[in-house]
């Protein structure tokens, strides 16, 4: 059982998806350093792809994700459009040069679009990409995941499909705006594994209004019984502030902090012992599955999509607000869909804002990396630097992580403390802070 330090968990922490975080992007960085990183690929280089679907058939009222109402038809072809037209382009300045093992389609709901317009991307991408059998990931949202486009993914040849699922309860669904009742994820786990998709992924929350434990555990026993291969248990981060739709949540009804760490650790608890391995500091992975291999195996990443067992260094994003990273450079696509449809059907790349990482931020990105997929790092550069070795201090002396030379390492009861462990190696966290949400 995790011990509960409300002190070590008051400071906000970013999930850093990437490092330095995307509230360091500026527009100094944009079009023209993306283009120059595109024209720099190495021959052979291993590429990732990442598609961005900004359109939902419904909008739940938590979400946090740059999307829209699905519901105007021009608005849907329009986009399509342009991201035909930004795919031929990114394929165009890599030259071939590019090997593209993987492509995630996210969003959004990428089934939000008609399946034939799925299929057409597949196709568009293969070609411009000249793309051998990737592995294909899908977001996937069960309202509206009909036979069809369960079928295009199995002919399409997608193995990983993630469900946004959140939780069973009924009246919490209700409290979110996420209604979808229980037979809805069984007809779409039904459908996914009769099409061949070998690993299904559900998106579970706590902390979310009305959540206590008795339902937590509920909501995990019936998402147990349905075996996904890949579970990732979020905190709800209620910030109204920032996201305006979550206004209409009645946050007199959030669990406290305190109460939220007590789901995170029977959420841990109980995936445990229903025979999941935790990956990182929010998965759990059945052990068949790759993401339970690589932390297995020390070789789990965490990029913009989360935790992953993909290696490659170059991802690049395709659609508004898409991010792309290179060793060198993080770029993120313009936000804007207008701006960004203009941009993409004028035959130009659409980076927006970024940064541009320098040799200490790659030092430290590395640390945080490790820190979070395998918790433990060699922070030689940093042990002796006096924030760091006070900021540390409280987690070692209670046992929550250790220091061996220049090794430092989170224990098992420090598991639910690594963000803030993380973010005493961020340099750029004295700013900004409001952006982010409890680490727990
Ligand atoms: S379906 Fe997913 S992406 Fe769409 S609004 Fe709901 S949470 Fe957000």
């Amino acid at each position: 059982m995790w011990s509960y330090y409300p002190d070590l968990l008051a400071r906000p922490v970013p999930r850093y998806t990437s490092y330095p975080t995307a509230a360091e992007f500026t527009d100094q960085v944009g079009e023209a350093y993306l283009g120059n990183a595109l024209d720099h690929v190495p021959q052979g280089q291993p590429v990732s792809l990442y598609v961005h679907i900004p359109f939902c058939e419904e909008i739940c009222w938590y979400c946090g994700c740059n999307t829209g109402r699905s519901n105007k038809a021009q608005r849907l072809t329009s986009y399509l459009e342009a991201l035909h037209a930004e795919i031929r382009t990114i394929a165009m300045r890599l030259g071939g040069r590019a090997r593209v093992q993987r492509i995630a389609f996210g969003g959004g709901s990428p089934n939000a679009i008609p399946p034939v317009e799925f299929a057409r991307l597949v196709d568009e991408l293969m070609v411009a990409f000249g793309c051998g059998a990737p592995v294909l990931s899908v977001e996937i949202d069960p309202r509206g995941f009909d036979a069809r486009w369960a079928m295009t993914l199995g002919v399409s040849g997608t193995k990983r499909v993630s469900l946004g699922v959140q939780t069973f309860d009924p009246a919490i669904q209700a409290a979110i705006g996420r209604v979808q009742p229980r037979e809805l994820i069984v007809t779409a786990v039904d459908r996914l594994r009769s099409n061949g998709v070998r690993s299904i992924n559900f998106d579970l929350m706590y902390g979310l209004p009305g959540q206590d434990l008795t339902l937590l555990t509920r909501t995990l026993e019936e998402a147990i019984a349905m075996r996904p291969d890949r579970i990732a248990l979020f905190g709800y981060a209620h910030v109204p502030h920032i996201l305006p739709r979550q206004k209409r949540i009645d946050a007199t009804n959030l669990p406290d902090q305190a109460e939220r760490f007590a789901m995170a650790a029977l959420g841990h608890d109980q995936l445990v012992a229903a025979g999941y391995v935790p990956v990182g500091f929010d998965h759990f992975a059945l052990p068949h599955d790759d993401l339970a291999k690589a932390q297995q195996q020390g070789t789990l990443r965490r990029n913009f999509q989360g935790f992953t067992e993909d290696q490659a260094d170059v991802l690049i994003g395709i659609g508004a607000t898409a991010i792309g990273q290179f060793p060198h450079l993080i770029v993120q696509n313009d936000k804007n869909s207008g701006r960004y449809r203009m941009r993409a059907c004028a035959g130009r790349l659409t980076g927006e804002r970024g940064i541009v990482r320098d040799a200490d931020d790659r030092q430290r990105g590395v640390i945080i990396e490790d820190l979070l997929c395998g918790r433990a790092a060699d922070v030689a550069p940093y042990v002796h630097r006096e924030p760091i070795r006070a900021g540390l201090q409280p987690f070692l002396s209670r046992d929550l992580a250790v220091l061996d030379g220049s090794m430092l390492r989170i224990t098992d009861e420090g598991r639910p403390y690594g963000r803030a462990v993380a973010v005493l190696f961020d340099r750029h966290r004295a700013v900004s802070q409001q952006r982010f949400s409890s680490a727990i």
